[in-house]
């Protein structure tokens, strides 16, 4: 199956890429461990492969399972969210260039940015990229790239993809988003007019929280070519067994979201009438600023929640510590619901600066469980 388009996202996700083995008919992609290929001459090759950095059946099926939940005609498989995002800034930027990045990125591609790029001499300028003229009066005649991530991490801002590509099309710019808090079931940047996409597939794409990885999707054959080139060249490539868990992932991704979408509704409820609780960060709630713009690009509004209570920092590492069915840890996007404190573990490092997050902030990653118990279980911890 290789038309992307032609059918629904959950019949993509379980065959793109993944049509049975024609020499045994195995239904699931097998998990190709070896790292070269026999040759029949030298230059003849059976089956397009000859090494496995360059390229790997299991991998193989996975790029093109990713290419097609975005509706797109390239997928490029990594070994984690940050090998893919270096690949997209290597092949993107030249010294010399700049590039608009949200104010409140992803903490690891921020210090890619200000550790790495920046000493190659590529420029950047963070702005909030809900406000669309405070990005318009970011963009330089070196803008090359503007880098959105929508919904953030973790007040849960939103971006207009639509309008933020016009104006990079607009500066000669390419667009990229890192939809790696939505998935590619939620929202579909590509159709918005991004020229790129990112995940983390570490994330909702795997879903299960056992394996690190990261992916690029284009349909621009130019821009593809270039990750690929940097993907072989820099080689930051994921294992036939981390592609293969990724893809068994992906099978489940549609029922996952929704439950994920469900859950969250009903978590996000139940904090709402709770006194102890005094701001719930949702994109799905009307009177998020946000809400508007999810709405219109979002098909729901997904599984990530932050909110504060009354106390302060104490009041919030108490319920981060009191949970029993939430797991205090970082990350997200697993079938496990996770619970943790922004402001001292995946965002300490924005402590002092001007992107610092609230004291009294505790982000939740809502899991598939029975919405009743983890309720019960957040209920207790606020008690
Ligand atoms: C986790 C994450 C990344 C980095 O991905 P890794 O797989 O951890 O390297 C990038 N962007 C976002 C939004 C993330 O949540």
């Amino acid at each position: 199956m290789t038309e992307t388009d032609e059918y629904g996202f959950a019949t993509r996700a379980i065959h793109a890429g993944q049509d049975p083995d024609p020499r045994t008919g195995s239904v699931i992609v097998p998990i190709h461990a070896t790292s070269t290929y026999a040759q029949d001459g030298v230059g003849g090759l059976r089956g397009g492969y000859e090494y496995s950095r360059t390229g790997n059946p299991t991998r193989s099926a996975l790029e093109e399972c990713l290419a097609a939940l975005e509706g797109a005609r390239h997928g490029r498989a990594f070994a984690s969210g940050m090998a893919a995002t270096d690949t997209a800034l290597r092949t993107i930027l030249r010294p010399g260039d700049h590039v608009v990045i949200p104010n409140d990125a992803y903490g690891g591609t921020f210090r890619l940015m200000d550790k790495v790029l920046a000493r190659w001499g590529v420029e950047y300028t963070p702005v909030p990229l809900a406000d669309v003229d405070a990005v318009r009066a970011a963009v330089r005649p070196t803008t090359r790239l503007l880098w959105v991530e929508t919904p953030t991490n973790p007040l849960l801002h939103v971006a207009d993809i639509a309008l933020l590509a016009e104006v990079a099309h607009g500066a000669d710019a390419r667009l990229l988003v890192d939809n790696t808090f939505a998935s590619p079931y939620l929202q579909s940047p590509l159709r918005q007019g991004a020229d790129v996409v990112l995940h983390s597939t570490t994330k909702y794409i795997g879903g299960h929280s056992d394996v690190v990885g990261g992916a690029l999707v284009t349909s621009d054959d130019e821009l593809d070519a270039g990750f690929g080139f940097l993907q072989n060249a820099a080689g930051g490539v994921p294992g036939p067994f981390d592609a293969w868990l990724t893809l068994r992932g992906i099978k489940t991704l549609e029922v996952r979201m929704e439950k994920h979408s469900d859950n969250t509704e009903r978590v996000t409820e139940a904090l709402l009438r709770h006194p102890k609780v005094t701001h719930v960060y949702y994109p799905g709630l009307p009177e998020h600023p946000g809400h508007e713009i999810a709405t219109k690009q979002m098909r729901r509004y997904g599984g990530m929640v932050s909110f504060t209570v009354e106390g302060g920092e104490e009041a919030a590492l108490r319920v981060c510590s009191r949970t029993r069915l939430f797991t205090l840890a970082e990350s997200l996007g697993g079938v496990e619901s996770l619970i943790e404190h922004p402001g001292r573990m995946t965002h300490l490092s924005t402590a002092g600066s001007p992107l610092q997050v609230p004291a009294d902030l505790v982000r939740i990653s809502v899991g598939i469980e029975s919405a009743d118990d983890l309720i019960a279980d957040l209920l207790a911890a606020l008690s």
